[in-house]
């Protein structure tokens, strides 16, 4: 493990923050020493979703992965968006497909089996839903206890995954700034794993950069120009970048692509900073959007804005913020791809729209946009903004079968 800041270096082991600077700990490997060991030609033919590339995650012992089968998920050639958008070639990475309907499966995947590793038997997380649903389905599988804690307005359907699965569920008044502090309390006073997957545990990180490594699988070692991502504090993005930069390494690719980095209008502190050219991000005061899985106002861990900033840059990327309609819009345009999203998980399509409006992003690129978590998440949200869908009629002898079917043939207007 390797602080980014001062670049102290630890053997693995349960370690949330560099001891000498409080600063985000990174997992390095040997790539000398891998690359003899593994061959990608083995590596994409196995199926494993995720775990295909389990040489290039940090577990020692693979009798000890806790899987439900994430990652592999779907690349979706988006035709009908192209059209509409005008681009020339749109990819949605459909991580909605995961076994709790989110990618966080990935980074939860490899933070339990390094639980299991570790011998830990109780793991705990801050989460503003799907994060706690995809902890709380692992843990059942491994057998360990779990906590969750949450913000006060975490949405039924990954509440309702936190109870089933067996989660001891901490609903804690305020944003998820307050909760990730009371997990971080907790997990320190009682010995437990913290997997709470902003940047606090470095090996659930890990799970992300798979996202990488399958866009390039899946485009036939083709780098897409565009990868587009929602972001809070920015795992998911760090990670999948650090995935392609891997895969330069083992020469299976020369480019890296652009990192789009897109929050929401009404909590947008990494967007703030990008476009003041500073490289310190500052907590967001009153955070308020549709896109629950992002409304992070990350006080109390500004470094990880710093940090997901810090590859937005690098990768020569921009960081956008959208509005909560531009947001409802993607979520229809979308599920005219046959994909359903929560609002989170379609913020990356407004994103590219706006990108393609404001011509910085040019017609003939390849746009690869991450789809994060599943519609059915907060199925209510969405049914609220469509006018009501059905039309209701008796299936007694309240209207003859002859005058449904006349509705029917002239349904234009409902
Ligand atoms: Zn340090």
């Amino acid at each position: 493990m390797k602080c980014i800041k001062c670049g102290a270096e630890y053997p693995a082991q349960l370690l949330y923050r560099c001891e000498r600077c409080g600063g985000i700990l990174d997992i390095l490997y040997d790539f000398e020493r891998i690359r003899d060991r593994i061959d990608f030609k083995v590596i994409v033919a196995r199926r494993d979703g995720m775990w295909n590339y389990r040489e290039l995650l940090p577990i020692e012992d693979y009798s000890k992965i806790v899987s439900l089968g994430e990652g592999g998920t779907k690349l979706h050639r988006c035709s009908r968006l192209e059209d509409k958008f005008g681009i020339k070639q749109l990819y949605v990475k459909d991580e909605t497909r995961n076994p709790t309907g989110s990618f966080k499966d990935r980074p939860i995947s490899v933070a339990v089996t390094k639980a299991k590793e570790f011998g830990v038997n109780t793991v705990v997380t801050s989460s503003s839903g799907n994060a706690g649903a995809s902890l709380s389905a692992y843990a059942a599988k491994a057998g360990i206890t779990c906590f969750v804690f949450t913000p006060t307005n975490v949405a039924l359907g990954p509440l309702s995954q936190m109870a089933v699965h067996g989660a001891r569920i901490v609903t804690v008044k305020g944003s998820v700034s307050d909760s990730f502090k009371i997990a971080q309390v907790v997990a320190k006073k009682y010995g437990w794993m913290n997997v709470t997957s902003t940047f606090l545990c470095p090996y659930a990180t890990e799970g992300d950069k798979t996202v990488g490594y399958e866009i390039c699988e899946q485009l036939e070692w083709k780098v897409p120009q565009w990868i587009l991502i929602p972001i809070g504090a920015g795992p998911l993005l760090f990670g999948s970048f650090k995935g392609f930069t891997e895969l330069v390494k083992f020469d299976l690719i020369r480019d890296l692509p652009r990192m789009v980095g897109i929050q929401a209008e009404g909590c947008a502190p990494i967007v703030k900073a990008f476009k003041e050219r500073t490289m310190e991000v500052r907590p967001w005061k009153n955070p308020k959007t549709i896109a629950s899985g992002i409304s992070d106002p990350l006080r109390g861990y500004t470094q990880d804005g710093n940090l997901t900033l810090k590859i937005i840059r690098k990768s020569k990327g921009v960081a956008i913020a959208v509005s909560d309609e531009d947001i409802l819009d993607a979520v229809k345009l979308l599920a005219k791809e046959g994909v359903f999203a929560e609002p989170t998980g379609a913020v990356s399509i407004a994103g590219l729209r706006k990108m393609i409006d404001d011509k910085i992003v040019d017609r003939h690129d390849l746009a690869v946009c991450v789809v994060t978590g599943h519609g059915l998440k907060n199925p209510n949200r969405i049914m609220d903004m469509l006018k009501e869908p059905r039309l209701v009629v008796h299936g007694g002898n309240g209207l003859k079968r002859s005058s449904i079917m006349k509705i029917l043939e002239n349904r234009g207007d409902f």
